[in-house]
């Protein structure tokens, strides 16, 4: 993902090197060119917008710096204006003072957020911590299933809605309504000492209303500590839409990216921080349950910009 983005920023920036002074002009020019790099892109064009001009306002500004060229300033311009749009510093999952601490999955059907709920319950073992997941989604028929075995990859248990549906029967069943199962969730979570628990909660094909009333009731019921809104960086310019459909709907608290390994433009899914102001935690890039790190916005940028 991003590497004709990536190419394109690149080629562009290496074009001002050869200069000893940038002239307004040359700024307007390179402005221009990361403006279509960036459209191009898919990045939302509000985001395009704010970006292009902070740095146009800044390269033709004051700053002046002894140790760095002309050019190597407004790289170095466009590494902080594109690290802010990514949100600046790296945002840690925030744990209850009291556990269990309680992660609450939303976002549509095929974004990722089972295999996600494997990925974080793995990373969250190996921080230390006994995560429980919890199976909310009672629509998709194999959605159970489906949370139970990547539970099982992850060695982390799952409590589960339908009588028989755990499997092991070491789990109790819990009852047959979302918000019911979330709830008892919590509370088996609770008991038995599991200190985090994942909510994966129910998508759709698109944003509907019912979907979010659901989703909307979990949250009320088990008041998460995070609510993670994961997002499919290949759906390209609906990421930005589905975002505000569900912060107006659900509301979250962080951004999880997926399939960040694609071939697709991604730049949606840069806006979305932008767009919504809530910061993106985690960046998975692969179906494997190791395919999955915290985001760092400043690394992401080193990456794009090569
Ligand atoms: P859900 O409907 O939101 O629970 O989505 P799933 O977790 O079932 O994922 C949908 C599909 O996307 C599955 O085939 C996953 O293997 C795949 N998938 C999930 N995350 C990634 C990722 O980061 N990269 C790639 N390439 N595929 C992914």
């Amino acid at each position: 993902m991003f590497d004709s983005l990536s190419e394109r920023l690149g080629s562009t920036l290496r074009d001002l090197r050869g200069k000893g002074r940038l002239s307004d002009a040359d700024i307007d020019a390179t402005a221009r060119e990361i403006r279509i790099a960036l459209l191009e892109a898919d990045v939302a064009l509000p985001v395009v917008r704010g970006f292009i001009a902070r740095i146009k306002e800044r390269a033709k500004g004051t700053e002046v710096s002894q140790a760095l060229n002309p050019a190597q300033q407004v790289v170095k311009i466009v590494n902080e204006e594109l690290v802010a749009i990514l949100g600046g510093e790296t945002r840690r999952l925030h744990f209850a003072k009291e556990p269990p601490t309680v992660i609450m999955l939303a976002g549509l059907q095929g974004s990722g957020k089972t295999t996600l709920a494997g990925k974080l319950a793995r990373w969250l073992s190996g921080q230390g911590h006994t995560p429980l997941l919890v199976a909310c989604d009672l629509q998709r028929p194999n959605a159970v299933n489906q949370l139970q075995i990547v539970g099982e990859r992850a060695g982390v248990p799952t409590f589960a809605p339908h009588p028989g549906a755990t499997g092991s029967g070491e789990l109790p069943d819990g009852p047959g309504d979302p918000v019911g199962v979330a709830r008892e969730g919590v509370a088996y979570a609770r008991a038995k000492q599991h200190d985090v628990v994942v909510v994966d909660t129910a998508g759709r094909l698109g944003v509907d209303e019912e979907l979010m009333r659901q989703a909307s009731d979990i949250r009320t019921a088990v008041e998460p500590d995070e609510v993670l809104f994961v997002v499919d960086a290949m759906i390209g310019q609906d990421a930005v839409a589905t975002a505000e459909a569900f912060r107006d709907g659900v509301g979250f608290t962080g951004v999880v990216l997926t399939k960040l390994d694609g071939d697709a433009r991604g730049g949606a899914a840069l806006s979305v921080r932008e767009v919504t102001g809530e910061p993106i935690l985690f960046a998975s890039n692969g179906e494997k349950l190791e395919d999955f790190d915290v985001f760092h916005p400043d690394r992401m940028s080193s990456r794009i910009l090569g």
